[in-house]
């Protein structure tokens, strides 16, 4: 395996993606935006000054920096299921790729995860996780997933189906 395990590949249509958890409740401790209704918004302001870019790029950081306790719990979640004790849990763009683990044990999480309901986050986790006992897709990778994490092919087919829509 080369330095990242790549797992997950995403295609690229260009859908407006929904940002509607609902779990992203707290109000942004930035200039940036603002919190209504269990909706991230960004000030109308930013977006005229900074561009559409610039308000993709807003978004980018919210879900970096509100989604990594997220994530970073459920890994700690998981990671004593599987058996398995992960480095440093980072958040941020993986560009096609869900999750890569690291040779040095450090996990990584795309952050469009966040943008996935819970029991999709949890299932890119826990394939992340596996991967550390397990580098390839062999039978002993998927036995291990099984074991942590029930009905794991019907969240990887809402992944598989949905997730190339899951853009700013
Ligand atoms: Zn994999």
């Amino acid at each position: 395996m080369t330095r990242a395990q790549a797992c997950r590949k995403m295609r690229r249509p260009a859908c407006a993606g929904t940002f509607g958890s609902g779990c992203y409740s707290s109000t942004s401790k930035t200039n940036h935006s603002s919190s209504r209704d269990g909706r991230f918004q960004l000030l109308r302001t930013i977006i005229e000054s900074v561009g559409r870019e610039g308000a993709q790029q807003a978004f980018e950081t919210f879900f970096q920096i509100k989604g990594l306790p997220r994530i970073a719990a459920r890994v700690a979640h998981f990671a004593s299921r599987a058996g398995v004790a992960p480095g440093k849990v980072q958040v941020k763009d993986l560009a096609y790729r869900w999750a890569a683990y690291l040779p040095n044990g450090d996990l990584q999480l795309h952050w469009k995860c966040l943008m996935a309901p819970l029991t999709v986050i949890d299932s890119v986790v826990v394939h992340a996780l596996c991967h550390m006992g397990h580098r390839d897709h062999s039978e002993a990778f998927w036995n291990a997933v099984d074991k942590v994490l029930q009905n794991y092919r019907e969240r990887k087919e809402w992944l598989r189906q949905r997730g190339a829509n899951l853009e700013l």
